[in-house]
């Protein structure tokens, strides 16, 4: 059980991941599992797609699918609600970190 709360908490960071490089750029799936790595975070494409789908259909995040060298590869970029969700776990995050450490 105490794997499930990690994985909760872990899951919560991994969210502000995705919104933080989203709104800087285009990115793919193993792109953002390979940055999560280089931060110590071990998530599976199992793990990735679902969030990133989620986040799709709720509209923090628009998809869209490129030809690259013929492959299609789906590309993923914050939305201006993923924007507006970012500043505000932006401040949540600060008041975290102010109290916690
Ligand atoms: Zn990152």
């Amino acid at each position: 059980m105490k794997d499930q709360i990690i994985r909760k908490i872990f899951n919560g960071f991994i969210y502000i991941h995705i919104l933080h490089h989203g709104q800087e750029d285009w990115f793919y799936g193993s792109w953002m599992i390979e940055e999560l790595k280089e931060h110590g975070y071990n998530v599976s494409p199992g793990t990735l797609y679902p969030i990133l789908k989620s986040m799709v259909d709720e509209d923090y995040l628009i998809k869209e699918e490129k030809n690259v060298n013929g492959k299609i590869r789906k590309y993923y970029r914050s939305t201006d609600k993923g924007r507006d969700l970012l500043k505000e776990l932006k401040h949540n995050l600060k008041e975290l970190v102010d109290e916690v450490l």
